[in-house]
Parts: structure tokens; C-alpha cells; sequence
């Protein structure tokens, strides 16, 4: 006996929580995605108007409530004025960790924007100045907003190193942990990995832990191979 094939189910990050009553339609899945397409080529949006053209272009597609609207056009503000330093893409390391960095760019401009929008509710429901609740919150951003732009920079230069190693030894490489590395770092130490199809562990100075500065080397010879789910799969801290 056979049993039909099921639908496809979508993947568990792409449910969505059921609506609440104040839906502000920041919790639009597609809103992130498009928040990303929209950063990535905010260069050519720049001469149009920065941050005001992406917005636009959002409240176009997306049912923002007024709120939420100014909301994001503060944060999306903050964010195009601090550009995230220009990487390029030299190989597989830097391809999959530039990807991760535009997605958490996203995550984060959604995430603060639903900050300080809280932060202007409470304000109003306390009684107390909106204006100053909201500028206070924002300059709470603005510093999270650098933590963010140094920990993408540091997964860049990380990506960068092993994509030179792999220029010069081929996709499997050799994971190297420096001095006062974590445990599972120096599990990883001695092992092998191949940056197209990384390791669960995520690649050397960017997927186990923040500030992780293992980096990778040539392959370890008969170096075991460390457990990996397949390309596409990376895990950064
Ligand atoms: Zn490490």
C-alpha cells in the first residue's frame, strides 16, 4: 500500500506567528526579504532618496501601520548612513558569509524597528514624551547597530583568509585553533573541512563563537573530516 506524498511543507523559519491584535505588518516574512533586496542595493537608491526611496518602495508592497512605518523609515535612516565596509566575493567562504551578513542586516532593521516602536508605545501609554522615547531608543540602536557592523566585518576578513587558502590548496582545508580556543574549537583543530560544504560547527573564525579566531589552513593529511549537513548549511555565530 502506498501513501500519497504529503505537500510540502515550508521550512520551520518561514511560519509565522498567528497575527496579534496590533498587527503593525512588521512580522511580514517577505517584509525581510525585501528589506535586504532593498539594502543590498542601496547604493543606486542612495541617489534616489535613501532611506526614503526604500521606504516607499516598502509601504508599496507592505501593509504598514503609520506607526510602524515611522518606525522603520528611523531606523532604515540610521542604517543607510552607516554602510556596512564594501567586501568582495573571492570564493565560497565569502559568497555564503556576505549572504549571512545582508540576511542579518535585515533581521536587525526589522528587529530594531520593532523596538523603538514599543518604546514610543510604552511612551505614550505612560504619559511621557514620545519624541525623547524614541530618540533615546535609537541611540540604544545606533550602538547595537556598530556591535553589528564589527562582528560582520570580522565574518568577512574571516571568510576572506579561507577563500585565500582555498585559492592555493582546493576546497578541503585544514581547521587550525589558536591559543585559549574553546573546547569544541580545539575538537575541530587537526580536522579537515571543505569550504563549499562546511562543517556543522560553521567555518573557522566564523561559525562556532563570537571572536573565534581559528582560521583555516592546508589539509591536514589523513585529517579526519569534520561532520557536515551539505553546501548551503553554515552556521555563524
Ligand atoms: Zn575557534
Amino acid at each position: 500500500m502506498t501513501t500519497p506524498a504529503s505537500p510540502p511543507q515550508p521550512p520551520p523559519q518561514a511560519q509565522q506567528p498567528p497575527p496579534r491584535q496590533q498587527d503593525d505588518g512588521l512580522d511580514d516574512a517577505a517584509l525581510a526579504v525585501a528589506v535586504a533586496a532593498l539594502l543590498a542595493g542601496s547604493a543606486a537608491l542612495a541617489a534616489a532618496g535613501g532611506a526614503a526611496a526604500i521606504l516607499a518602495a516598502l509601504r508599496r508592497r507592505f501593509a504598514l501601520s503609520s506607526a510602524a512605518s515611522q518606525a522603520l523609515g528611523s531606523v532604515l535612516t540610521m542604517v543607510t548612513a552607516y554602510p556596512p565596509p564594501l567586501t568582495g566575493i573571492i570564493g565560497a567562504a565569502s559568497a555564503q558569509t556576505s549572504r549571512m551578513n545582508a540576511a542579518r542586516r535585515a533581521q536587525y532593521v526589522i528587529a530594531a524597528s520593532k523596538r523603538v516602536l514599543g518604546a514610543a508605545r510604552e511612551a505614550r501609554a505612560k504619559g511621557e514624551p514620545i519624541g525623547a522615547a524614541v530618540r533615546a531608543q535609537l541611540e540604544r540602536e545606533r550602538r547595537f547597530y556598530e556591535q553589528h557592523q564589527a562582528a560582520m566585518w570580522d565574518r568577512a576578513k574571516a571568510a576572506g583568509q579561507i577563500d585565500m587558502e582555498a585559492a592555493v590548496h582546493g576546497p578541503l582545508l585544514g581547521w587550525l585553533a589558536m591559543k585559549g580556543a574553546t573546547p569544541e574549537c580545539r575538537q575541530a583543530s587537526g580536522k579537515n573541512f571543505y569550504v563549499d560544504s562546511p562543517p556543522d560547527i560553521g567555518l573557522p573564525g566564523i561559525g562556532p563563537h563570537v571572536g573565534c579566531r581559528c582560521i583555516a589552513v592546508s589539509p591536514w593529511p589523513n585529517g579526519e573530516l569534520l561532520a557536515g549537513s551539505g553546501p548551503g548549511y553554515a552556521r555563524a555565530a
